[in-house]
């Protein structure tokens, strides 16, 4: 890496960034180590002054690395920009050993053991107890083996509860940060993207109790129970989200979820792409992909083409894309539009240039004349049986949910007479908690938060109160022994062949 010393101001945005430490300020001007340096090229894409260039070549004693798109050149007896490789003796080699299972067995913390897995009996259709001290509806035992288990449960009313929806759509839907609202009412917002997704959070506690309430608590209880619901984003799509089926947006039924960004596209596809154009551009809103100048396409044995792209580059081959109703979910509608030029002392007349986006659906073929310009041409053989491999590796666009809630309050009092210890037993795994049978998640710290995936939960077993709050069939499930320990409501323990299915309430009936 070179500075350029007119240009540095000395500001020690690539000190604070580089990743090896390889840059310190003297006499107000940076000074890369390259004993250090790994031509990461970070202090390049940081330095708003331009003062910093990548050397041409690599010194003779660095190795390429080639285990990620960065392609650092660690130098004798540095460290790649990721800390995980080391150039040892002149050999690539990883900063840790591999691991095995054993050594972390401890630190991933032990399963609930296998007779508490399932509950007894699920929460569906239990009830509720109110206030909370009375015990839960049905507290129910069973003999699992050479053990007694017990499975407390009931329908709780939760104020702090949401569903986050995953929509699996490569079209813009609105900002992250935007509200999401059904009808005329906010109930959520747009959370960040995952990978082929956009997500939605709706619900949560301020917006159960703020103006709105009843209309949040109505669309999460909706989305839980697997009901079509409309959305419209602030600025944004109008959505029909069904969690299994694939999500509507803007009147437009999903069909595929993208097979990776444009990079991973030419991640998995290069050699046969390759047989397919001279060059291929795979346009997507993240990452945009240039075969030629990708690593895939490299190792591939694709030529340089001489192709340059509108998008600014990320890493060779990777370009950052921006987002629209085009191609990929970028702006681009006419692909020729993604290509700034071509530099016609690289590339050749005849050269092949397919352009497509990274569920393979849309794809075009061009041919580069002796000017450089692009025509197009129909669509070969061999680059219809690379779309189609695209497209036939993604996989079906459908929406999901997860129930989000917290369950750390005063619902516990129906379990104990000691919360706190039914909090500790479900933390370590003494006490195994379930929604309508269904495993969830739970978030680790104070309180019991947890996540579950609704299609695991029979539809219409979630419901709302116009407290408000959602009503989530909870059940909690462990050893006798240790609900006795930790001061369970043991006097209302009945065997299970006791239970009236018919729901009889009895003195602790829902409130
Ligand atoms: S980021 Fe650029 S201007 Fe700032 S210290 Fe580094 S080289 Fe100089
Ligand atoms: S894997 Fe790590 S060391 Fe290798 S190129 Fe990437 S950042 Fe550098």
């Amino acid at each position: 890496m070179l500075v350029d010393g007119d240009k540095c101001i000395g500001c020690g945005f690539c000190v604070r960034d580089c990743p090896v430490e390889a840059v310190r300020i003297v006499k107000k001007k940076a000074q890369i180590d390259p004993l250090r340096c790994t031509a990461c090229g970070v202090c390049v894409r940081v330095c708003e002054q331009g003062a910093v260039t990548a050397a041409a070549e690599r010194p003779e004693a660095a190795l390429e690395c080639g285990h990620c798109p960065i392609k650092c050149w660690v130098p004798p007896s540095g460290i790649g920009a990721c800390h995980r490789y080391r150039n040892q003796d002149g050999r690539l080699v990883r900063t840790t050993p591999l691991v095995p299972f054993a050594a972390v067995r401890e630190i991933v913390g032990p399963d609930p053991r296998p007779e508490i897995r399932q509950p007894v009996v699920t929460a569906i259709g239990a009830g509720t107890t109110y206030p909370c001290c009375k015990p839960a509806p049905h507290i129910v035992r069973e003999r699992r083996g050479a053990v007694d288990v017990v499975t407390v449960v009931t329908e709780v009313p939760l104020s702090y509860s949401s569903v986050i929806v995953k929509v699996d759509t490569d079209i813009p839907i609105g900002k992250e940060g935007a509200a999401v609202y059904a009808g005329k009412r906010e109930v959520g917002m747009v959370e960040t993207e995952q990978y082929g997704s956009k997500m939605l959070h709706i619900g949560g506690v301020n917006r159960l109790t703020g103006p709105n309430g009843f209309a949040v608590a109505r669309t999460i209880t909706d989305i839980a129970n697997r009901k079509p619901v409309k959305l419209r984003i602030e600025n944004g799509s109008r959505l029909l989200v069904q969690v299994g089926k694939p999500p509507v947006v803007d009147g437009r039924e999903v069909a595929k979820m993208r097979v990776g960004c444009g990079s991973a596209t030419l991640g998995i596809f290069a050699p046969l792409l390759k047989d397919a154009a001279d060059e291929v551009v795979v346009l997507d809103a993240h990452i945009t992909g240039l075969m030629s100048r990708h690593v895939a396409g490299t190792f591939a044995g694709v030529k340089p083409t001489g192709v340059a792209l509108k998008f600014k580059q990320s890493t060779p081959g990777r370009y950052f894309g921006d987002h629209g109703a085009g191609w990929g979910g970028t702006s681009i509608t006419d692909p020729l539009k993604v290509i700034d030029h071509i530099d016609m002392t690289v590339g050749w007349p005849g050269m092949t240039v397919l352009i497509t986006e990274t569920t393979g659906q849309n794809g075009a073929l061009f041919e580069v004349g002796a000017d450089g310009t692009l025509g197009e041409i129909p669509l070969t053989d061999k680059a219809r049986f690379a779309l189609k491999a695209i497209a036939d590796s993604c996989e079906p666009s459908r929406v999901s949910a997860v129930y989000s809630a917290g369950s750390g309050g005063s619902a516990r009092a129906g379990v104990t007479r000691f919360p706190i210890k039914l909090t500790q037993a479900v933390h370590a795994g003494k006490a195994h908690l379930t929604v309508g049978g269904a495993g969830g998640f739970i978030w680790p710290g104070g309180g019991i938060s947890f996540l579950v995936d609704v299609e695991r939960v029979l539809p219409g077993s979630f419901y709302w109160t116009p407290t408000p709050a959602t009503i989530c069939p909870l059940e909690y499930t462990m050893l006798v022994a240790d609900y006795e320990a930790m001061g369970g409501h043991v006097a209302a323990m009945r065997p299970f062949k006791a239970v009236d299915p018919a729901g009889e309430e009895g003195e602790g009936g829902a409130g």
